[in-house]
């Protein structure tokens, strides 16, 4: 039976190019669940986009002299291409400045507001003494009240975390030019977080298959829930579409609202893109479809609590009731899915502080495949992971290149120097039997853990198949059966049944080496399909052209099941699937790496 899953992941921020520790997080479990979910018969709808309001984005486009339009438009781009590179098999990875993503916030706001769970509460807001404009929250620093750092941002801690007001900051200054902000009272506009306490407590209560540091996380901030401000003294953002706001420059949406809806507008985007406006609601009203959000652990709160909040409100299912809004009433997460942080060399990935590693430089020396390997089998699944050269250059060498790229190409080479061709098997022994039963029964095994995001269980027994397969030809040594060429055929008959079925297993993981091994064992057409980027023009703000992330999945090939490998079928002779680094490179990494 075909399930419909939304693949629902991070929005990137657009305020530079992509490093290595952010697509661990959300970029490379998120398609490997996805192309599985594909594999396996369900009709996946994986969408996102670069999220680009907020002061970060003035910030950023003021160091580079340029408009904030200008900087995301930037920076959307190169996000887009790193994630491409990647193979990354979004249905739409789009933006947030798009016509259409405005008018879904703005309806799912309004819903929101009909039913009562939007109040106006007076703030304090910042401006500058000399020049009389307001003051965004990141421009004011000061020390944080709660820990003592003295680089606090006026939204936020840096050194402890938390969530600030600008108003709350102790010796605050502009960080333009050092002057003291002054405060005056600016009215806002509040989410009545409290009114959804009770719904969010029931809803938890039933999500028990969650990872519980999720679920508990989530629980524990229950009891202590305040009203969160979505609006903001801001120019750069989804105006208000109430009397009194719209018209006011300086008040926009509050960057982390519109953002978080963009799981709803991306979907919407994509079913306008298609041809059928309302094709999204399989995924966010029928009843039996399912969701599951992916980010790393700084944004668990969003998509466990705020965003079901938002849902919950615009369904008209919180304390003060209501009816549902313009999208009807829609699903919330069956699962959120949240991964730790990659560090490197034991701190956090920064780019300020140089210990950063770009997408766009790792996949020009290294390939999509070898990173994909690397976050799979030791990525920051369950727990903090440091990213040392050392370690990835063992893994590749000794697992990817020694085991799984020698297993393929010593099978395909004998096959194809013997035989020229799948060769046909006559009476099949135990050994033989065993092995294909075991890489038969492991798609239960790794399927089951992969439907429950497990994705280093998964692909370590994928990769337990593999050794199991060179252990079996080291035993039965095809080599030395010249004189006795029926059993030397069953047992490469059995090897290159074996190589076919992992690959089917690995395919979620290594979709560019999986549609290589798909052609060496003979195989045409698309195995696993791959993303491109289209230029596309806004639904609704004419001649603004811009790339989205899309692909035509429907055309791949590979299934989740073992199957039979055509006798006769001729096979060529392999070229390696992986080049082995050089041991050099796992003491310092590429130059372009180095720590500075
Ligand atoms: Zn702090």
């Amino acid at each position: 039976m075909s399930t419909h899953v939304l693949t629902a992941v991070a929005w990137p921020y657009a305020n530079g190019p992509r490093h290595i520790g952010h697509v661990s997080g959300f970029g490379v479990p998120s398609d490997v669940f996805s192309r599985f979910q594909r594999m396996s018969g369900n009709r996946v709808l994986m969408i996102s986009g670069t999220d680009e309001h907020g002061t970060p984005i003035q910030v950023q486009a003021d160091k580079e002299g340029r408009t904030p339009r200008e900087t995301v438009d930037r920076y959307n781009r190169v996000i887009a291409e790193d994630l491409c590179g990647l193979g990354l098999s979004y249905d739409l990875f789009t933006r947030t400045v798009t016509g259409n993503h405005y008018k879904v916030v703005q309806e799912l706001f309004l819903a929101l507001h009909r039913n009562g769970y939007v109040i106006p509460k007076v703030a304090k807001g910042a401006i500058s003494p000399s020049t009389g404009r307001t003051l965004p929250d990141r421009y004011i620093e000061g020390t944080c009240p709660i820990c003592g750092f003295d680089g606090a941002r006026g939204d936020q801690c840096d050194n402890c975390g938390n969530q600030l007001d600008p108003a709350d900051l102790i010796n605050p200054r502009s960080r333009i030019n050092g002057e003291k902000p002054e405060f005056v009272e600016t009215e806002h506009l509040f989410l009545d977080l409290p009114a959804f306490a009770e719904s969010l407590g029931q809803w938890l209560s039933t999500r028990t298959q969650w990872r519980p540091n999720v679920l508990k996380f989530s629980q524990n901030l229950l009891a202590d829930l305040q009203p969160r401000p979505i609006t903001r003294d801001l120019d750069w953002g989804v105006p208000i579409p109430l009397d009194g706001w719209r018209e006011q420059p300086m008040k926009r949406f509050y960057v982390w609202f519109d953002a978080v809806i963009g799981y709803l507008s991306a979907s919407v985007e994509w079913a306008r893109r298609s041809g059928d406006a309302d094709a999204w609601k399989a995924w966010w009203t029928e009843r039996d479809a399912q969701a599951y959000y992916f980010m790393g652990k700084d944004n668990i709160v969003f998509h466990s609590l705020i965003w079901p909040a938002l849902l919950l409100g615009h369904n008209g299912k919180g304390d003060r009731d209501g009816r549902p809004g313009a999208f009807g009433e829609l699903n919330l997460p069956t699962e959120v899915v949240s991964s730790e942080f990659l560090t490197m060399s034991g701190s956090k990935f920064s780019t300020s502080r140089g210990t950063v590693i770009y997408v766009t430089d790792f996949l020009r020396e290294f390939g999509p495949d070898t990173l994909r390997y690397f976050i799979s089998v030791a990525g920051p699944e369950n727990q903090d992971t440091d990213f040392t050269w050392d370690e990835f250059v063992r893994r590749i060498n000794f697992e990817l290149a020694n085991e799984w790229g020698n297993l393929v190409n010593r099978s395909i080479s004998m096959a194809h120097k013997n035989v020229g061709a799948v060769p046909t098997p006559s009476a099949p022994q135990q050994a033989d039997e065993e092995l294909k039963a075991l890489a038969r029964n492991a798609f239960d095994v790794v399927g089951d853990h992969l439907r429950r995001s497990r994705f280093k269980a998964a692909i370590g027994e994928a990769m337990r198949v593999v050794g199991a397969a060179n252990r079996y030809l080291s035993d039965q040594e095809p080599w030395k059966r010249k004189d006795d060429p029926e059993r030397r055929d069953t047992i490469l008959h059995t090897a290159l049944q074996v190589v076919s079925d992992v690959n089917t297993l690995l395919t979620p993981f290594l979709p560019h080496s999986a549609q290589k091994v798909h052609e060496l064992l003979g195989g045409e057409g698309v195995w696993a399909a791959q993303p491109e980027i289209r230029e596309v023009e806004d639904l609704d703000v004419a001649g603004s052209v811009y790339p989205v992330l899309s692909g035509d999945y429907a055309a791949e090939q590979a299934r989740w099941e073992s199957r039979p490998i055509e006798v006769g079928r001729p096979l060529a002779k392999p070229t390696p699937l992986f080049a082995k680094l050089d041991p050099a490179l796992g003491e310092t990494g590429p130059e372009w790496a180095a720590i500075q």
